[in-house]
């Protein structure tokens, strides 16, 4: 039994080494090798003309594979054994078709097929990488003749990187795609507040011009009526600012919380009751359902959240009705909007949340695409979330989650 385990040790310690050895000169690290033969001491020599070339390949940073015409593997270098997590002697006669995924197997029968019939082709296809990822490479495939016989050269490039910066140029340039249109919308929005204050203010510096000592009673109400309309859009002008100045903190990751002990129902109180008039002109009736519900957030951080939806709800409720709850627990907040208006498609429930993201049927109303982005920003900065939904009767409900206390 003891002499059997030795003899195995042995074989097993033997074939190591012989695969040492063939790895040794599969790598360019062997010279040449003597062999015991009947007729004495032969020394095969690797060193042909070949050689350097051969180091370059084992070298190279990119993927290289030799295979039979039929796509069999006969050779790999160390890169493509790295991108593929598969042992050179594992790969051996194996088709590359093996290595490649199930969605691009046609693209590689192709590539080859155009290879075999024309000059070196150059295609696209995913290999089955290590631990399951999919690899995107291009293949660059060559005839040649090892002897006799014909057979492809292919050069592998991972395109992972390349494809990583493009995602990234994609995203970049749709951000600044959006941004420009940030700056158009941006611009009208501020010019519609600044032409009625340039009106209000020539109607009023006629109305001072012509007014006198002896009869100030009329222009003097006319003068009160001009300066509140001047101090509206003036308010109108500040809320832009300040929804603008917002965006730029959040990108910034400059968004802080004060948090204090409150109620969110008084917040949703005090919102509603300052937006009683403008909710009024649009001939939305409101009702609204609010329970204690108390937590350590950010008050003035809230009241914004609240105005956002209310308003919105307002704005494209086609002035049906609103309903506005608040309700929780010791743990957890819950304040929704619903209005009646002309809902949101699910496909666009999640855009609707990022930046500058409008849907084509505000494009009258106005807005700049980016209060439902600050409202999500905050709630998330509260640990809380949001989300949107549609109502079996048509319009949106839109629900916030707010956990009582601060998580982290
Ligand atoms: P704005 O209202 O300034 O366009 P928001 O970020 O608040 O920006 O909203 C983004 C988009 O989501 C709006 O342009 C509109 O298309 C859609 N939206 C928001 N709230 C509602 C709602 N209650 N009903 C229907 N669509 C809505």
């Amino acid at each position: 039994m003891e002499k059997q385990t030795i003899q195995i040790g042995d074989f097993t310690l033997g074939l190591e080494e012989v695969a040492e050895t063939l790895d040794a000169i599969r790598a360019g690290r062997i010279d040449a090798v003597v062999v015991e033969g009947s007729q004495g001491q032969e020394v095969f020599t690797f060193r042909d003309a070949s050689h350097p070339f051969r180091l370059l390949v084992e070298a190279m940073s990119e993927g290289a594979v030799l295979t039979t015409i039929d796509g069999d593997i006969c050779y790999q270098n160390p890169c493509f054994s790295a991108l593929t997590g598969i042992e050179v002697a594992v790969a051996q006669g194996h088709p590359l078709s093996d290595l490649v995924t199930n969605e691009t197997q046609r693209d590689l029968a192709l590539l080859l097929e155009r290879a075999r019939t024309g000059p070196a082709a150059r295609g696209n296809v995913d290999l089955l990488g290590a631990g399951g990822r999919s690899v995107p490479v291009q293949l660059s495939v060559n005839r040649a003749h090892l002897a006799d016989v014909e057979v492809f050269c292919v050069v592998v490039t991972d395109l992972t990187e390349s494809r990583r910066q493009e995602d990234l140029y994609r995203v970049a340039r749709q951000e600044i795609e959006a941004r420009d249109r940030l700056f158009t919308v941006a611009a009208h929005e501020l010019r519609n507040p600044l032409s009625v204050l340039d009106l209000q203010t020539q109607l009023l510096t006629r109305l001072l011009a012509s007014s006198s000592a002896e009869e100030p009673a009329e222009p003097l109400e006319r003068a009160s009526r001009i300066v509140a309309r001047i101090g509206e859009q003036g308010k109108r002008l500040a809320v832009l600012v300040g929804k603008l100045l917002d965006v730029g903190m959040i990108g910034a990751g400059r968004l802080q919380l004060a948090r204090e002990e409150c109620d969110l129902a008084d917040i949703v109180r005090a919102v509603l009751e300052r937006a009683r008039e403008s909710l009024e002109r649009t001939g939305s009736v409101l009702t609204a359902e609010l329970r204690p519900a108390r937590g350590a957030w950010d008050r003035v951080r809230l009241e914004q959240v609240v105005d956002n939806l209310v308003s919105n709800a307002a704005k494209y409720g086609q002035g049906r009705p609103i309903h506005v709850f608040v309700d929780g627990n010791a743990k957890v907040a819950r304040f929704g909007v619903e209005d009646s208006g002309g809902g949101i498609p699910a496909e666009a429930r999640e855009r609707i949340f990022r930046p500058y993201e409008r849907m084509a049927g505000a494009a009258g109303l106005p807005g700049l695409g980016i209060g439902l982005y600050v409202t999500a920003e905050i709630v998330k900065a509260h640990g809380g979330s949001i989300r949107v939904e549609g109502r079996p009767q048509g319009g949106s409900s839109f629900v916030v989650e707010l956990p009582a206390h601060d998580a982290s």
